[in-house]
């Protein structure tokens, strides 16, 4: 196997700050930029022949990189191109972004991604944390995947990602070396009007909820659980029934919201948000996601989960 990425374009220690939306975390030790999806997968390819941990980096819209850096290497993938047939069959590399998957497939008439509005992520984060909204998942409409896994590249089944609410084999604590290129998508044809109507009325109900400082959309997952959703007598009928209790509901609930640590605050807007209000460290908001989660176990009995992922160095890292 020849391996043509040229190492001049690694660089290091490039800050990933800027790269994250919660705009926060230190350096990659080392940091490629791939622009097509040879390069991506050329990268790849030569992380995996060299045995050099990776991480694939889409919008930094789901991860905190430790202030301390992340000693590895870090590709981020800008690799976009999305080909839709009025069969509804697509083809859309990973570095995309979801919203501009929404806005082509509707365009042609593809129905199913309307939730996508306002979800800032690139495809390939999409995939790894099986994004979704209004109960549908990206995973939905996958038929088949790209990747490159130890040390080649090839075309897999979807059931490869393993997929479950905001979860795949790629947010595993030891997941394997996968880089994610593209995918097959079959999408429902549908009537273009009644598309974009849905996909409106998601975005006016998402304006109304999230707050607009720098943030990672939800930090906690929603706590899937009937008969705690039963327990609790404030929970609308409908989540009762479905027993899901959001995770905006206990913190909220909890009497958290405008709790701060150093920069970072619990949303008023959105109990489950944290929001960077300027000069928040990564440990600024990863103490504070503790703190909320101690209040909540002590309030409720219930343990949250984190949806956003750590990233990086994290061993010098005290709770508070
Ligand atoms: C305002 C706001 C609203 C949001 N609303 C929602 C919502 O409604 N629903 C929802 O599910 N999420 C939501 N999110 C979270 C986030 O946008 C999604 O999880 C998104 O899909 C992440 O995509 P990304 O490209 O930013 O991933 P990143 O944060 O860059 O990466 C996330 C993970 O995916 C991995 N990854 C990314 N690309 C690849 C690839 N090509 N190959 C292998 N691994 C890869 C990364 O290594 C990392 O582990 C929101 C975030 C914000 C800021």
């Amino acid at each position: 196997m020849t391996i043509s990425l040229d190492p001049a374009r690694i660089e290091r220690n490039r800050s990933l700050r800027s790269l994250t939306t919660l705009r926060a975390g230190g350096p990659a030790e080392r940091f490629f930029a791939a622009t097509t999806l040879d390069d991506l997968a050329e990268a790849a390819l030569l992380a995996q022949s060299l045995d050099w941990r990776t991480t694939v980096l889409g919008s930094g819209s789901n991860v905190l990189p430790s202030d301390q850096g992340v000693p590895w290497f870090v590709v981020l993938n800008q690799a976009s191109r999305i080909d839709v047939r009025r069969d509804g069959e697509v083809v859309a590399e990973c570095g995309c972004l979801f919203q501009e998957l929404f806005l082509k497939t509707a365009q042609a008439g593809l129905g199913g991604l309307e939730f996508a509005v306002g979800i800032p992520g690139t495809l390939g984060g999409a995939l790894v944390s099986n994004a979704g909204a209004y109960r549908s998942n990206v995973s939905e409409f996958l038929t088949a995947l790209e990747i490159v896994h130890q040390g080649e590249r090839m075309w897999v089944d979807p059931e490869f990602m393993e997929f479950s609410y905001r979860d795949s084999i790629l947010r595993r604590d030891d997941p394997p070396a996968v880089a994610l290129l593209r995918v097959r998508l079959l999408m429902p044809v549908r009537d273009r009007k009644s598309i974009f109507d849905e996909a409106r009325e998601y975005q006016r109900q998402r304006i109304s909820k999230q707050p607009p400082q720098a943030s990672a959309g939800s930090f906690f997952k929603n706590v899937t659980d009937r008969r705690f959703a039963e327990s609790l007598a404030e929970l609308p009928e409908k989540l009762k029934e479905a027993g899901v209790v959001p995770a905006g509901f206990l913190i909220e609930r909890a009497g958290l919201p405008g709790l701060r640590v150093g920069g970072a605050a619990v949303a008023r807007k959105h109990a489950n948000f944290i929001v960077n209000t300027g000069r928040a460290t990564a440990t600024d908001i990863r103490q504070l996601a503790g703190l909320v989660k101690r209040r909540v176990a002590q309030t409720f009995e219930v343990d949250l989960e984190e949806e956003v992922l750590y990233l990086g160095d994290w061993s010098g890292y005290a709770g508070i």
